[in-house]
């Protein structure tokens, strides 16, 4: 059976990223969405084990000792992490995996599997950006503020990868990703 493939998808806070997800999933059903491990509290309508697995600290620390984490970051006050096992067992049965999670994370699973395809997706503008997550209602003004300047950090870092996506049109950026793991999934790679 042939492997799938790891793909990671980065950007600001707001700049679509979980509307693409959700769209890819829906579109392809052999793509499998990894589920993060998060400290921070679950927003109204998220689910666990959909959007996250809630967990507290020390759940969370434990898991890191024992090396069940691919990858790690804290984000504001709170910390993110990718489990291991799951996405590794569904790369072998030849799923394509998306890893929603931020470029210091990206940056991690880039070096333990280079073989991992990294996709930025770009908010058309700032105002956009800020008008998107306000218009999502789901932080404290306070939160909103900090996830802003978080933001011009991490788009200093969308050319480090593979590729950028502008979510301008919601469709067409949708495509435009769909598109870039329907050419990725062909190329062979010489680590497999
Ligand atoms: P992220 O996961 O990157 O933080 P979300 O997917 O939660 O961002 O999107 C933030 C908000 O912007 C949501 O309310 C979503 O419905 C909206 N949104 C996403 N893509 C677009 C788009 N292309 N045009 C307008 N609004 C969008
Ligand atoms: P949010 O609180 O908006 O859900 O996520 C905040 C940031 O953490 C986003 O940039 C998101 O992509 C990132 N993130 C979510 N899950 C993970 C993860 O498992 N690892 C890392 N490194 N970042 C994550």
């Amino acid at each position: 059976m042939t492997r799938g493939k790891l793909f990671v998808i980065s950007g600001p806070s707001g700049a679509g990223k979980g509307t693409i997800c959700k769209r890819l999933l829906e579109k392809d059903s052999n793509i499998r969405f990894s589920v993060s491990m998060t400290t921070r509290l679950p927003r109204e309508g998220e689910v666990e084990g959909v959007d996250y697995y809630f967990v507290d600290k020390t759940e969370f620390e434990q898991l890191l000792i024992n090396g069940g984490l691919l990858e790690h970051n804290r984000y504001l006050d709170n910390f993110y992490g990718t489990p291991r096992k799951q996405v590794l067992g569904w790369i072998e049965e030849g799923y394509n995996v998306i890893l929603e999670i931020d470029y210091h994370g990206a940056f991690q699973v880039r070096d333990a599997y280079p073989d991992c395809v990294l996709i930025f997706i770009m908010p058309p503008s700032i105002e956009e950006l800020e008008a998107r997550i306000t218009g999502r209602g789901t932080e404290t003004e306070e939160v909103r503020e900090r996830r802003l300047k978080e933001a011009l950090g991490e788009i200093a870092q969308a050319e480090k990868y593979d590729y950028t996506v502008v979510n301008d049109n919601l469709d067409a950026a949708v495509d435009r990703v769909s598109q870039i793991m329907k050419e990725e999934q062909n190329v062979i790679s010489i680590n497999q």
